[in-house]
């Protein structure tokens, strides 16, 4: 296969984690005779300071022409002035609305050698494998109106939320889709027991899931969802809802892995175009100390192969390499526990850990 990989690397350690995701591309191109075309791009606080916007055009276009993008993080201090399109967040939010990017998917699973990072108990998190797919354009994020008014009893807020059926559709669709592709379980998240939107959500859900007889559908309110995503993950495979709930459970089931440095995302679009990134920041407490865990964006480049590029086998490897060090006892600084048999390292060990044993 022959494709073409944006790499943004943007700010902090998210410079130095993508570095190890994008050897990883290139060493599965090695390994089973893909040739990737990778171009560089800036964004964020580094692109401020070097070109005076948090997404040059250059790197939009570079994104443009790429089947894929892997990002790093982006942000810090420095750049923590100043009107919200002028900081570096910007540059991220862009580039999903540019490339049309409406689905955000966080796979959650606990690795048999980290079960004991999880601040939940062992026999509760041992065996998790979910994915949570999030609407990303619509509902009472972008909704209008909006604001503030003032009358005789005091101010007065407003937040709207919208949705049109097709958006609705589109994104449940995709979480059929992505449930055929695993356990072929799906949740459907909804509060429609109070909410308009849900009602609609639900009814869609429900037209939808007679195209889908081999999945099975559970209809579960966001309530009980955030209950039982902590007290029995286990149960689900795939979850998907509107965006602010789905904002929610992504942070909530994102606890269940134990440190956010093993957590990766992708934002997809209608195309098989998609922007894979570590769900962590930039980190400005360990930049340049080689402590940042770079497995996040090593599984994210997995997804990449998986999701845009649709090299199943090879995702398999990279996951697979990674459960591996795991097993070896290869542990960064925010794994570490002190348990016998760990073996500290820090980023570039853990990088080269993995690529020795990819394929
Ligand atoms: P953060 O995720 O950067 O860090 C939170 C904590 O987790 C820190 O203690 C950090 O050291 C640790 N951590 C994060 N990733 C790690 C890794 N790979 N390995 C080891 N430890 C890791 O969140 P924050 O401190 O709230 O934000 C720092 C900056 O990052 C801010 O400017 C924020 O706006 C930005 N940010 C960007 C993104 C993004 O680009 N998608 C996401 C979140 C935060």
């Amino acid at each position: 296969m022959r494709a073409k990989i944006a790499v943004l690397p943007g700010d902090g350690i998210g410079v130095e984690v993508v570095a190890w995701g994008a050897q990883v591309l290139q060493h599965v191109a090695a390994k089973y005779g893909h040739t990737f075309q990778v171009t560089e791009g800036s964004i964020g606080g580094i692109a401020i300071d070097t070109t005076g916007s948090p997404l040059p055009d250059a790197s939009l276009e570079i994104c443009r022409q790429a089947d894929a993008i892997l990002l790093g993080a982006v942000g810090g201090p420095k750049w923590d002035v100043g009107p919200p399109e002028a900081r570096p967040e910007y540059g991220l939010l862009r580039l999903r609305k540019e490339l049309r990017l409406y689905a955000n998917l966080r796979p959650v699973k606990t690795f048999p050698a980290l079960v004991d990072s999880s601040p939940l108990k062992r026999e509760i998190v041992d065996g998790t494998d979910l994915l949570v797919l999030r609407e990303l354009t619509g509902g009472l994020y972008f909704g209008r109106p909006r604001g503030r008014s003032v009358n005789k009893q005091g101010i007065r807020v407003k937040d709207t939320l919208t949705y049109t059926s097709g958006e609705m559709e589109r994104i449940i669709r995709l979480g059929f889709d992505l449930a055929r592709l695993r356990r072929k379980q799906l949740a459907s998240v909804d509060k429609a027991n109070v909410l308009a939107s849900s009602g609609l959500w639900r009814e869609i859900a429900e037209q939808v899931a007679a195209e889908y007889p081999d999945v099975e559908v559970e209809h579960i309110l966001v309530d009980a969802c955030a209950m039982h995503l902590i007290n029995d993950p286990q149960r689900f495979d795939v979850l998907v809802t509107e965006n602010m709930f789905g904002d929610i459970l992504s942070d909530e089931a994102s606890v269940l892995t134990g440190s956010l440095g093993m957590l990766p995302s992708a934002s997809l679009g209608r195309g098989r175009r998609g922007l894979y990134e570590p769900v962590h920041g930039t980190a400005p407490d360990i930049v340049g100390q080689d402590k940042a865990n770079p497995l996040a964006a090593i599984l994210s480049a997995g997804m990449l192969l998986r999701h845009s590029l649709g090299l199943d086998r090879e995702a398999a490897a990279v996951e697979g390499a990674v459960e591996d060090v795991l097993a070896a006892g290869f542990r960064t600084p925010d794994l570490a526990r002190g348990a016998t048999g760990e073996r500290p390292v820090g980023t570039q060990a853990m990088g080269e850990a993995v690529l020795a044993r990819i394929g």
